[in-house]
């Protein structure tokens, strides 16, 4: 089984000290049921992958009586998954090889622990009992962007139907000992099952890795009760020395609210937010929408406004994270507004990079600040899911426009030195007018649409305006051109 860590936050190899392992160098660690290699596939000052490798000997569980429990003389001691998915072998592999990390330790470098870095942890062969609703339920939450790929039964015969196994990247601005708790405990709770005897010392590794998160996840029961192999005694144990959930508490825990105000502040000098979502009402307005979607919609600041604009009379807000949609649900009181305005707007839980029907039919949709979160290679999935799928009357798309960036203190470049720093660490990239005006003309061509350009915030001569806005209009009777290539 195989785990990798990347780290994108520059200098990346800090991932390096942090773990306690030197890029140059391949590890060997021996464990009770096979071994564990660590090696470093890129370390680079932008960015650092760690691989933990861990081979688990079959023979040498049967041996130690580790295989999967209950088996008797069978070949399913022999013959099963352990070696092969993650499980909790490698919630073991994690606490010996990366445990000081796990325990937030690092020698001569303190403040690293508590620096928040640009992780994604992939994992190739990760077992979702529960599917990937619950992978997506466990993580998203904690503030990753979670990208799931199921895998099929066997590839040489499709027609066996899928597995439940998925590869899985969840990344996220994350501290390194956080990601490594979240795993640790997650990794066999989504396995449903251990490989060794559970007693009430898996209550204390429960509650000290799970201490900082698992008592306000909307699934903590589930964690708890899977984590505890289901022993009712134990799992009352651990919920009951879990400490109150506190979810009635701001919501200044919150990943993505977090960063949104960061990205904020180093916005603020121009309140750029306020009249970002003011010009996009104004083009929403302009273009006669009365069903409208918000892409992407966090915490629902756009939604806000789109309900105090009586034109809008059915208003989508979606986002792949289920916490901001939470939070947009308080926010905006819809347990709490009449009857008649709570009818004009929905809320749902989806990813852009995969087809939906729910989103057919729309008179518009606002992409408001989110393709910059997606990998480069995901943007071409959400072209289609968009533009040929769901086919809105308008789309409106806004971006930072990174020529920008160097009036935005900190952001620019040094001299001779390396290019500046884009505006949230969440952002994949960040263009320059005319890569976004390339992307945006491609994209209408493509799928039938005319495009035009606004400019937000001060137009300045040189860099040009801080925020990039393109409105793309369906021509009517145009087809999409499918491509097949794609
Ligand atoms: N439109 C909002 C928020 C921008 S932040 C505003 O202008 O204030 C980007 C948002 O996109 C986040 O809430 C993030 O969860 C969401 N997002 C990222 N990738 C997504 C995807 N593949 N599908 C749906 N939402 C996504």
């Amino acid at each position: 089984m195989l785990l990798t860590i990347t780290n994108r936050r520059e200098p990346a190899t800090d991932l390096g000290y942090l773990l306690h392992k030197h890029p140059a160098k391949l590890q060997t660690y021996p464990l009770t049921f096979g071994q564990a290699r660590v090696f470093y596939p890129g370390a680079g000052d932008d960015c650092c992958t760690i691989a933990l490798w861990v081979e688990v000997d079959p023979i040498a569980l049967v041996r130690n009586r580790r295989g999967p429990a209950g088996e008797g003389f069978s070949l399913q001691q022999y013959v099963n998954d352990r070696p092969y998915s993650a499980n909790s072998f490698l919630s073991v592999a994690i606490a010996e090889v990366f445990g000081t990390a796990l325990s937030g330790r690092c020698k001569d470098r303190d403040e690293l622990v508590a620096t928040p870095l640009q992780l994604t942890a992939r994992i190739g062969v990760l077992p979702c009992r529960g599917g990937e609703g619950f992978l997506r339920r466990l993580f998203e939450p904690l503030g990753y962007l979670v990208t799931a790929t199921r895998l099929p039964l066997d590839e040489q015969f499709p027609e066996w139907g899928e597995s439940s196994y998925f590869t899985v990247e969840l990344s996220g601005l994350v501290r390194l000992q956080d990601l490594l708790a979240h795993l640790y405990v997650l990794v066999p709770v989504l396995d449903d099952d251990k490989h060794y005897w559970v007693g009430p010392d898996e209550v204390d590794k429960l509650l000290r890795h799970g201490e900082s998160w698992l008592a306000s996840h909307p699934e903590r029961d589930a964690i708890v009760e899977r984590y505890l192999k289901r022993q009712r005694s134990l799992t009352r144990d651990a919920l009951a020395r879990l400490p109150v959930d506190d979810a009635s508490e701001p919501d200044d825990e919150d990943d993505s609210q977090t960063k949104a105000i960061a990205e904020e502040a180093v916005e603020t000098p121009i309140r750029l937010n306020e009249l970002r979502l003011q010009t996009v009402i104004a083009v929403l307005k302009g273009c006669g929408a009365n069903r409208v979607l918000d892409l992407g919609c966090n915490t629902g600041n756009l939604l806000r406004r789109l309900l105090d604009e009586p034109q809008f009379t059915e208003i989508v807000g979606m986002d792949v994270s289920h916490r901001v949609l939470e939070i947009a649900t308080d926010k905006l009181h819809l347990d709490r507004l009449p009857e008649r305005q709570r009818k004009r707007i929905k809320l749902m839980q989806g990813s852009l990079t995969y087809r939906d029907a729910r989103l057919n039919g729309y008179d518009a949709a606002a992409l408001i600040e989110v393709i910059e979160h997606l990998d480069p290679p995901r943007l071409a999935a959400l072209e289609r899911v968009l533009f040929e799928f769901a086919r809105p009357g308008t789309v409106v798309v806004t971006t930072p426009n990174v020529e920008y960036n160097v009036h935005f203190a900190g952001l620019a470049p040094v001299e001779g030195g390396a290019p500046g720093k884009l505006r949230h660490a969440d952002h994949r990239f960040e263009w320059t007018r005319a890569e976004f005006q390339t992307w945006s003309s491609r994209v209408a061509e493509r799928f039938g649409y005319r495009v035009r350009f606004l400019p937000v915030g001060d137009d300045d001569l040189t860099t040009g305006p801080p925020t990039q806005m393109a409105v793309f209009d369906l021509v009517l009777g145009a087809e999409s051109r499918s491509d097949a290539s794609e």
